[in-house]
């Protein structure tokens, strides 16, 4: 297991809305991507929410109950714990899908695994000139064959199998891959190329089935582009009116605002979107991320 952090040092101050030592993650990219407003109201102003994000309330908090009671379960499997006394302590459906797991734990994962439940980071320099910022990853699982092979598992508790193409374009997928290649030249299981990273999405609700996505330097180039784009953006922004709302269209509604607490706030709706109708149940439980992201500065500093 490994928890890298990138050294806090930073050229000049990153942003003149965002504190210093603000670290970038695939989380907060994505509420930037989906919606700049969202983002200033989040990590920038860092309101308390004042709207439920999705409905029913109670089934929310229990299905975001569960994803957690899950990643538990398996991160103490992975770790070595013997699997009979994690099942003797699961009810309905943690543990079907706990027997899932067991079953069907991708066969082709490196062994031993080199990460279960880890951080890792890198500095992230903006141009040729600009700040350097933090960006992390927090992996479910992560094995890797030196010189040969890496797989990142990210463990999904959604209701269906999410579509490959929804995947894709996700932030999550374009954020761990790179920042695996970037950090692994300075990793003692390092280096990896691009073509040899693959980011795998594994779901309770379709175990046998998982989501594969593979990785090159094409990728990894436009990957960085991206980023880049949005990271400028943000250190960029000085005020409110640099984050704007996203536009108002029956698609943002349905997509973004729906599920959002500050909906109210933004004249957005009042009602709350419906759970089962949420390609992905983690855009509901992305701000519960938060906590983790302003937690890294308490994470001990290991340079690289
Ligand atoms: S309600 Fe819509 S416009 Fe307002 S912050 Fe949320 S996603 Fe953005």
């Amino acid at each position: 297991m490994f928890t890298t952090l990138a050294p806090l040092c930073y050229t000049t101050p990153m942003t003149n809305v965002l504190p210093d030592d603000f670290t970038f993650s695939q989380s907060n990219l994505q509420t930037y991507a989906d919606c700049p407003r969202r983002f200033w109201l989040t990590y920038v102003q860092r309101l308390p929410w004042p709207a439920v994000e999705a409905s029913p309330v109670q089934e929310v908090e229990y299905v975001i109950r569960l994803g957690d009671a899950f990643h538990r379960a398996v991160q103490r499997a992975e770790t070595g714990i013997p699997a009979e006394l994690i099942a003797a302590q699961l009810e309905d459906p943690l543990d079907a899908w706990f027997a899932s797991y067991l079953q069907y734990r991708p066969k082709d994962i490196p062994t031993p695994v080199t990460g279960i439940e880890s951080v890792l980071a890198i500095p992230f320099q903006v141009g040729n000139e600009g700040p350097i910022v933090r960006l992390m990853a927090k992996f479910d699982l992560l094995g890797v064959e030196p010189g040969s092979r890496a797989i990142i598992i990210d463990w999904k508790t959604t209701r269906k199998r999410t579509e490959p193409h929804y995947l894709r374009q996700r932030l999550q997928s374009q954020v761990y891959p790179y920042l695996l290649v970037e950090a692994s030249a300075s990793l003692p299981w390092g280096p990896i190329a691009p073509e040899q990273v693959e980011m795998r999405y594994w779901f309770t609700a379709a175990p046998d089935e998982p989501v594969r996505l593979r990785y090159d330097a094409a990728q990894h180039a436009a990957n960085h582009q991206l980023l880049q784009r949005l990271v400028a953006q943000i250190v960029a922004g000085e005020n409110e009116a640099d984050f704007p709302k996203t536009p108002d269209t029956e698609a943002n509604r349905a997509r973004l605002c729906n599920y959002c607490a500050y909906r109210s706030r933004c004249d957005r709706g009042i009602h709350a979107g419906n759970l089962d109708d949420i390609a992905d149940v983690d855009e509901v439980m992305r701000d519960s991320e938060i906590a983790l992201e302003i937690n890294l500065a308490d994470v001990p500093e290991i340079s690289f």
